[in-house]
């Protein structure tokens, strides 16, 4: 490899116990500074990835994030502090990365990732890491590193559930649009960072998401296309779901109908909406109750069919939201409807759509499969 860089004393010093890792070394470590990645968002999951790239050096990082410190945000953002709060979250990304590793080379972009930039920013990098909170955001660097041919080392969390994934079309495995065809409508979405997050789950799946750069950036492993790991911290697990490349794939598929980048369609909203109280709801423990006691109940799950493995309610009938329409013949409209998702966004939107179809009994499992687990049944 003559035209790597070769590393100053400071860093083989710095470096020194990254070179006696198999598949590291001098080469590979040679190879990280040779090498550039792009992180959206230095939020809750690009802080922890941002400080430890940085640390592995990395041999340039470019961050873009327009916003600036906000103190309701410093317990999941620990690349930034108090003495920053109201100003730019990249100058103090910088301050904080300068101090980690000096030797890293820090482009810093203060602007939003819009579909006018999407595609000469992506370009000019190895990896893209997407640490947004979004689903706008997370469509369009889907596409601009499928049409740039870079992988996209993707991470969302939820309350106390987050996921891994690295899409890369061109390597093999679907793109995010197979996982999640559409953007989802307001309401519908089923994670969403505002409706809370403990602090401490950012740090997990960013974290994963700086590994798997990494792996990616030195060529060793595997990563995980076509596979999305599930961290559940209160069940302390991780779980693989099987992701498949879908032929449908507007995307990626046999007869793509995306030709370029643009604003994702639909009215989507960027941010998420909590279900409102206003659904009437019923708890996962009141369901078992009547479950145990031989109740005939009507339970509808509106998950995508691949969510399953992620465990089941006995005796529910799936039908994807995305599909309710088309299904709403087969769903009783003289008896109560009990309708879950994964942890209840989906559902209410489901409630809500059935409630105004004519099916006034629909309720809402609260919390969905994610509390049901939690049950420990
Ligand atoms: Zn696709």
């Amino acid at each position: 490899m003559p035209d790597l860089p070769e590393l100053s004393r400071d860093e083989l010093q710095r470096y020194a116990r990254h070179l006696s890792v198999p598949g590291v070394g001098i080469e590979g470590q040679r190879r990280l500074k040779a090498s550039s990645v792009l992180m959206i968002g230095t939020g809750g999951l690009g802080s922890p990835a941002a400080l430890y790239l940085a640390a592995a050096g990395v041999g340039r990082i470019g961050l873009i994030d327009p916003d600036s410190v906000d103190r309701s945000n410093l317990h999941r953002q620990i690349l930034h502090g108090e003495s920053w709060v109201g100003k730019s979250k990249l100058e103090s990304a910088a301050a904080r990365l300068r101090e980690v590793n000096p030797h890293v080379e820090l482009e810093l972009l203060p602007i939003r990732f819009t579909p006018e930039n999407a595609l000469e920013l992506v370009a000019r990098y190895d990896v893209v890491l997407d640490g947004c909170d979004n689903f706008p955001t997370r469509f369009l660097s889907n596409d601009a590193c499928f049409f740039q041919k870079k992988p996209c080392v993707y991470g969302s969390i939820f309350r106390f559930d987050g996921q891994v994934t690295v899409f890369a079309p061109h390597l093999g495995g679907p793109c995010y649009r197979c996982m999640l065809p559409s953007l989802p409508a307001p309401g519908s979405a089923p994670s969403c960072e505002e409706a809370g997050v403990l602090g401490v789950l950012p740090g997990v799946i960013g974290s994963l998401q700086a590994m798997e750069t990494i792996k990616l950036l030195l060529g060793i492993g595997e990563p995980p296309l076509g596979k999305l790991l599930c961290y559940d911290a209160l069940a302390t697990s991780f779980r693989s779901l099987r992701l498949r490349r879908d032929p449908a794939c507007r995307l990626c598929g046999d007869k793509p109908s995306i030709h370029s980048v643009s604003n994702p369609e639909t009215n989507a909203s960027t941010s998420c909406e909590v279900p409102g109280s206003e659904t009437p709801e019923i708890s996962v423990a009141d369901l078992a109750a009547r479950i145990d006691a031989g109740e005939d109940l009507f339970i509808l799950d509106v998950r995508q069919p691949e969510e399953e493995a992620e465990g089941m309610i006995p005796g529910a009938v799936l039908i994807p939201l995305p599909t309710l329409p088309d299904h709403l013949a087969e769903i009783p409209a003289d008896r109560e409807i009990l309708v879950h998702c994964r942890s209840g966004g989906r559902s209410a939107r489901a409630v809500k759509f059935l409630r105004e179809s004519g099916i006034p009994q629909a309720v809402n499992v609260a919390g969905g499969i994610n509390a049901w687990n939690a049950l420990g049944r």
